[in-house]
């Protein structure tokens, strides 16, 4: 059974399908005027690994991840670049699906893009405008009238009393109630714009979610998802326009992905500490970040640190030792994975709200087994191996090679190293122990560690 915990109930609850036969899950994508950082990178691997379970545990699994490709923050940048919005945006969607194949990331089922899906979101701003739950301001511009939507504030335990006695925004006098926020942008010159029955504009963005959401996944669905920033107003807004427009429940489970932190400090424009997925891969490579993103548990705080980056690669070369020059056939697998419950308990904790981290552990248990096995049963540590790599992979790592992944990132070439194997080897038949002493030193210099074999070879690997 798996359990989820969900926003808008506040609890873990059991997650019961609302069609068995096919489970859909809308995530908040990118607003694409820029390098995808960090955060979005924790939001891009920990939906890929719950959707990667969901996919493992039921028939079918429809994933949409939206696309934002129309908003205040892209226009300002193609005024400040002197760029066509198009050119801006198909250059930072490609940029993020090139990131996103770094870390390992499953493309989604469908990535509907907001200027693709106008004519959805004017079908629930007609709907809300019939139902007198949108208005249109003096400006022109369409609003949602949060009064007139009994349960706002339901996702984010926000009263509105209280919301208005905190709100210290100027009072705009185009609209009924300071809270109340924008459906529909009447286009000012040489703006993007749509013809509407309102007049030509574009689209807020919260509508924009609610629009993809149900035209890809229906009216109600199984599960909303985003970063717990969204909670408010963002994901609030689309409860309230949907179920508004539609006078049915939407999303029946919310999960949201917690913050990244910097250095433990908040990620935030005044500190610019925006660490860009790009400049991180050049020093880690895609798996190390991804198992860095996965050893916390989604819901809680991630604190982003060289250091802490550090320590995942050392961790998953930990793992990648324990599997290297290890194969088995499937059959011996299974029994060992009979025998022990490592698989059963991979799978329980995942089933505990993707607990990722307990998961981790399991993968460095089987590590420890083979560790001790390698010299005395190499059949069973290879079949321990081939369950690591496979339960690996259901987290999206240990999917390279281990000795590849292993040699990767030295200053020293292979055939160098392996020349100097040759050379040590030599030195040594001649019992010239004082050069072979010297040849293991010079390498280490190079964190190339030498690993004698009781059968005279020598293999290698990074420290
Ligand atoms: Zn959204």
């Amino acid at each position: 059974m798996l359990k989820i915990y969900n926003t808008l109930s506040a609890k873990k609850e059991t997650f019961y399908p609302i069609n068995q036969k096919q489970i859909g899950i809308y995530v908040c994508g990118m607003t694409v005027y820029d390098y995808c950082h960090i955060g979005h990178a924790r939001i891009l691997v920990m939906f890929d690994v719950i959707v990667r379970h969901l996919r493992r545990n039921f028939p079918s699994v429809k994933y949409v991840r939206n696309i934002t490709d129309i908003d205040d923050k892209i226009i300002n940048r193609s005024i400040e670049n002197k760029e066509p919005i198009q050119t801006i945006t198909e250059r930072f969607i490609k940029a993020m699906h090139e990131d996103e194949k770094s870390l390992y990331v499953l493309a989604p089922d469908v990535e509907p893009r907001a200027t693709d899906s106008i004519d959805q979101i004017l079908y629930i701003i007609e709907s809300l405008m019939k139902k007198n739950i949108a208005y249109q301001g003096n400006n022109g511009d369409i609003y949602y009238s949060v009064r007139n939507f009994e349960n706002y504030g339901k996702l984010s335990k926000k009263k509105l009393d209280e919301l208005k006695a905190g709100n210290r925004v100027n009072i705009d006098t185009n609209k009924k109630d300071p809270l109340d926020f924008t459906l529909w942008k009447i286009a000012k010159p040489n703006e993007p714009s749509w013809e509407s029955p309102w007049g030509a504009g574009r689209p807020g963005w919260h509508i924009e979610c609610s629009a993809m959401s149900t035209y890809h996944l229906g009216n109600n669905f199984d599960i909303h998802g985003g970063g717990i920033d969204l909670v408010f107003p963002h994901n609030e807004n689309e409860i309230a326009q949907s179920e508004g427009a539609n006078s049915c429940s939407f999303a029946n489970n919310w999960i949201h992905v917690g913050f990244v932190n910097i250095n433990d400090e908040k990620m935030s424009k005044s500190l610019n500490n925006f660490h860009t997925i790009r400049d991180v891969l050049k020093k880690y490579d895609g798996q190390t970040i991804r198992y860095f993103i996965i050893s916390s548990h989604y819901r809680s705080p991630l604190n982003f640190s060289y250091d802490n980056l550090d320590k995942a690669k050392s961790s998953l070369r930990r793992l990648y030792t324990a599997i290297r020059g290890l194969d088995a056939s499937e059959s011996s697998m299974n029994e060992i994975s009979m025998r022990f419950d490592y698989a059963t308990n991979f799978n329980k904790a995942l089933n505990d709200d993707f607990n990722t981290p307990i998961a981790l552990s399991i993968l460095f248990d089987i590590a420890k087994k083979i560790n001790s096995q390698r010299e005395k049963d190499i059949q069973q540590a290879q079949a321990l191996s081939k369950l690591m790599k496979k339960l690996g992979s259901y987290l999206g790592i240990l999917t390279t090679d281990a000795d590849v992944f292993l040699k990767q990132g030295c200053d020293i070439s292979a055939q160098e190293i392996d020349k100097k194997i040759k050379l040590r080897n030599a030195a040594k038949a001649k019992n010239d122990f004082s050069l072979s002493d010297k040849i293991r030193d010079e390498l280490l210099q190079f964190k190339i560690i030498l690993e004698d074999k009781s059968d005279g070879t020598t293999s290698w690997r990074i420290k």
